[in-house]
């Protein structure tokens, strides 16, 4: 009933010989072998670049974060309408390093979330703890408030056309991933909180999970029952990476 999505966030890394050559290879790899829809979220310099290279394929691209104001002295900051225009569909919202680095809080990026919604983006809200909350045991209580918050301003409606993607602080960039079992048991608190509002929104919703996720580890994260697929950092940045966890998708 859920697609599963295979996102990689190629954060602040690349170039424009890089991208060609990455997106190149994942674009000849993936045609037409794997079910899954197929994201990256390039640095914004390059998404013209992307847009041209991929708009005929079946890969997907977007943003890795936007600012809620349609435009202004904003700085160093991106709009909804301008990732629009090279041909977003999808952008990242809350992700870990945005709210750690730069002091993104729950308020902003709820707005952000709204924002890329009114915009006809489909925002993916990035939520998870960090390791001291996660040996604290409150686990679910952050992730609860982070969506929370979002929930707040756009309501179950806002989760109509939306990704979450849990992830954990502690498995982000460390080679250590949450275990299926630990990854499901989160996603399952996810799901359930949102069926509680709306079965079928909260039924058709994709969680994907992120943190390490790699070529060995994805097949088994991915077959557990709420977990739909990755958003992926390190392994998205070698195409024989990112599509050995392409392949994990059946
Ligand atoms: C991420 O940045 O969203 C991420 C999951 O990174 P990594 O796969 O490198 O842990």
């Amino acid at each position: 009933m859920r697609t599963i999505m295979v996102a990689g966030n190629w954060k602040m890394h690349g170039s424009e010989a890089m991208i060609r050559s990455l997106l190149g290879d994942i674009i000849a790899g993936i045609e037409g072998s794997c079910p899954a829809d197929l994201v990256v979220f390039p640095p914004y310099p390059y998404l013209s670049l992307v847009q041209s290279l991929a708009r005929s394929t079946r890969l997907e691209w977007g943003g890795q974060n936007l600012n809620p104001q349609a435009s202004g002295a904003h700085t160093g900051e991106i709009s909804a309408a301008m990732l629009q225009e090279f041909g977003c569909r999808y952008v990242l919202t809350g992700h870990s390093e945005r709210r750690a680095l730069y002091g993104e809080n729950d308020v902003d990026v709820a707005l952000r979330f709204e924002a890329a919604l009114e915009a006809g983006l489909e925002p993916v809200l990035c939520v998870g703890e960090t390791l001291e909350q996660r040996e604290a045991g409150e686990t679910q209580a952050v992730v609860a408030r982070q969506l929370d918050a979002v929930l707040s301003r756009t309501g179950i409606d806002g989760f109509n056309r939306a990704v979450v993607a849990y992830e954990p602080v502690w498995a982000i960039g460390t080679g250590r991933t949450a275990s299926p079992g630990q990854a499901q048991a989160v996603h399952a608190f996810i799901r359930d909180k949102f069926v509680n509002l709306d079965g079928i929104i909260g039924g058709q919703l994709r969680i994907v999970y992120g943190g390490s996720v790699n070529g060995s580890n994805a097949a088994e994260l991915f077959s557990q029952e709420d977990i739909d697929g990755g958003l992926v950092g390190g392994a998205s940045l070698t195409a024989e990476d990112f599509l050995a966890i392409c392949r994990c998708v059946t």
